[in-house]
């Protein structure tokens, strides 16, 4: 069961809003969520205020700085200071507050550069980390182990989740901030609007991702926060992965653009390799149920959608 209410935090980005639709799902739970306006999670004092006025008992930290290779390069300082302040006030309000169940989400960009493929739980601090997102791997790295220290400090049920390369509906298709495949998604879509005959994607396309879709991490997500003995820190990913120009091809099928497809070696290519060792979550009960395939024709459904209305996320 999960206690509520539930606070959701960063309800408005693609993890929270989808953790949000799940919830809605479950009769009786209340869920409480705060725009950035009405709640900046940087700020402590705020933060304190918010969680002695609502006393949530169940904490969704699903609230970042987030952004893709070139985002990441460019603003190191944002991604390191903003992600490590809204972790250090959140984390802390929810012990002082009574919060008994808090989940924090980070990401396999956790993992060293050249960790062992599949990349196990076990691989964390073992060597250096990928220059591209060092920053937001060390604000992530910082708070799982918050997490983990006040779990077996004081005793409470802080733990956390390290999804692997997300998408899916409420995406951000910034044309350069955006991570890979809404990145895609965009390109070939306004090519085939165009009538382009290449799109070029950046960096050789030899690395290689492994894709989750949003909805499989919500469900993994409500599964953890009802186990009685979660692990730490664990995977959540598909453990199979696919090459940037293979997923470049999927998307422009999906599209319908039916041009070239260019390379651009002069854009960084990243960690050659990101895919994780899922044996743990797994063991608990859980497994995505989305391929890759489907996954993409949806996103492209949805994009068209929010476009259409409108609302398409691009910051
Ligand atoms: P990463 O998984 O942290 O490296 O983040 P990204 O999702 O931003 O990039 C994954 C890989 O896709 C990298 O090798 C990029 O060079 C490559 N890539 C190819 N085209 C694009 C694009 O249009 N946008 C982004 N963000 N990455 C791209």
């Amino acid at each position: 069961m999960i206690e509520s209410p539930v606070f959701v935090a960063g309800h408005g980005g693609m993890v929270g809003s989808a953790v949000c639709r799940r919830l809605a799902s479950i009769p009786g739970i209340e869920v409480i969520t705060r725009t950035r306006k009405e709640l900046d999670l940087c700020e402590e004092s705020q933060v304190n205020e918010f969680f002695s006025k609502n006393r949530p008992s169940t904490v969704i930290f699903a609230s970042a700085k987030v952004g893709g290779i070139h985002a990441n390069k460019t603003f190191p300082v944002e991604f390191l200071s903003d992600n490590l302040r809204q972790e250090l006030a959140t984390i802390h309000a929810s012990y002082r507050n009574g919060v008994r169940r808090f989940l924090f989400l980070g990401s396999t960009c956790i993992y060293p550069r050249m960790a062992a493929q599949p990349i196990k739980e076990q691989e964390l601090l073992s060597s250096p980390l990928e220059q591209t997102n060092e920053a937001y791997a060390l604000a992530k790295i910082a708070g799982l182990k918050l997490c983990q220290y006040f779990r077996q400090q004081y005793g409470v049920m802080y733990h956390s989740a390290m999804p692997t390369n997300l998408y899916g509906p409420g995406d951000n298709y910034h044309p350069d901030h955006s991570h890979v495949l809404p990145g895609l998604i965009r390109r070939f879509h306004e090519a085939k609007i165009r009538g382009d005959e290449t799109v070029t994607m950046w960096g050789t396309g030899t690395p290689l991702r492994e894709f989750l879709h949003v909805d499989d991490l919500a469900e993994a997500i409500l599964h953890l926060c009802q186990l009685d003995n979660p692990p730490d820190w664990v995977n959540v990913g598909t453990s199979v992965d696919v090459s940037i120009l293979d997923l470049a091809h999927l998307v422009a099928k999906t599209v319908g653009f039916t041009g070239k497809i260019l390379t651009d070696p002069t854009k960084p290519d990243g960690t050659p390799r990101k895919l994780t060792d899922t044996t743990l979550i797994r063991s608990t009960g859980w497994a995505p149920k989305i391929v890759l395939e489907r996954g993409i024709v949806s996103t492209y459904e949805c994009f068209l959608k929010e476009q259409g209305a409108g609302d398409l996320r691009s910051k």
